[in-house]
């Protein structure tokens, strides 16, 4: 058996197929697209993702306005974002400048606005099975599953990684969606026992090439998240994918799995908040 690809563009194309209409319906109306509000150090990484999200935005008829903080005025540019009403979206890139509190940065997001879903009041949102905004990366997992029709209502799935921007929020709309869910972390015994279980693996830990055939149950869907620089410039999974493909039944690829979606979804999600904004103004 070869194990079936599971490709992200697709996916992602799907998604800018719906969200293009609904960003030029609100341009229509409001007499502006809707709008990114991106927040960025120094970091030049930061910076080329950032320019990455603008042209994406920019070809399907959103905006960003792109601003760069520092640790002096991280918290009043955020702020200043939240509060601008030609604004709809807020998303912190990271790493953030040296001295800057992550957990002030997020705070100072406005919960409305926070289209990458870091707020605590949008992951307790997820908690309640009340979702609004969730991070970009775990939602465009989940749409991954929807759009390759895997079945996930009572469906064993195991997520690695427990962090608040993959494996944690991932779990929570896997059980959303009717999925049995098992979360492991660095502290868990025998990973391998317990993702062998699983009919749907979601592996976001970073470090290359951490599960391999001892960790797969034959024929499971596997979602690899991770991004791990490999030699020569290339980008390793935290998936063995070369090692676990005659076992599984499907597998996304790294590059070009779950990363294409992100973008997508971020863009899904900025159309959605000012169309919540729009609607909350009519009243
Ligand atoms: P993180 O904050 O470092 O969290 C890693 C998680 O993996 C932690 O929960 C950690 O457990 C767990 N872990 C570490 N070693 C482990 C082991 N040997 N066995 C089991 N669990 C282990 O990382 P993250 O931000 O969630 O990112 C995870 C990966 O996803 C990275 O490769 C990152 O680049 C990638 N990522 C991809 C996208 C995308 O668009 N595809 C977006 C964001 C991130 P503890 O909690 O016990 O420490």
């Amino acid at each position: 058996m070869t194990a079936r690809l599971l490709e992200g563009r697709p996916v992602a194309e799907a998604i800018w197929r719906d969200v293009e209409p609904r960003a030029a319906e609100f341009s229509d109306r409001a007499g502006r697209p809707p709008c990114l509000g991106l927040v960025s150090g120094t970091d030049a990484v930061a910076a080329a993702y950032g320019r990455q999200i603008e042209r994406q935005f920019t070809r399907h008829g959103l905006s960003v306005t792109s601003r760069t903080a520092s640790a002096a005025n991280m918290l009043e540019v955020i702020d200043w974002l939240s509060h601008d009403d030609t604004v709809d979206g807020v998303m912190l890139l990271t790493p953030f400048p040296q001295g800057v509190d992550a957990e002030h940065a997020v705070l100072a997001i406005d919960p409305a606005k926070d289209v990458d879903g870091q707020h605590p009041t949008n992951l307790g949102r997820l908690v309640q099975r009340r979702p609004r905004f969730a991070p970009a990366t775990t939602l465009g997992g989940l749409r991954l599953l929807q759009h390759y029709a895997i079945p996930l209502r009572g469906a064993r799935a195991v997520v690695v990684g427990r962090s608040p921007v993959v494996g944690l929020p991932l779990a929570l709309l896997l059980i959303d969606a009717d999925a049995t869910v098992s979360v492991c972390h660095s502290r868990s015994h025998d990973l391998a026992a317990i993702t062998r279980e699983a009919d749907i693996l979601c592996v976001a830990v970073g470090r290359p090439h951490l599960v391999g055939p001892e960790h797969v149950k034959r024929g499971s869907v596997v979602l690899d998240f991770g991004t791990n620089p490999g030699p020569d410039g290339t980008l390793l999974g935290d998936v063995d994918t070369d090692a676990v493909e005659s076992l599984v039944g499907a597998i996304t690829p790294v590059p070009g799995g779950t990363g294409p979606t992100t973008v997508a979804v971020l863009a899904e999600q900025t159309v959605r908040a000012a169309e919540l904004r729009v609607a909350r103004a009519r009243g």
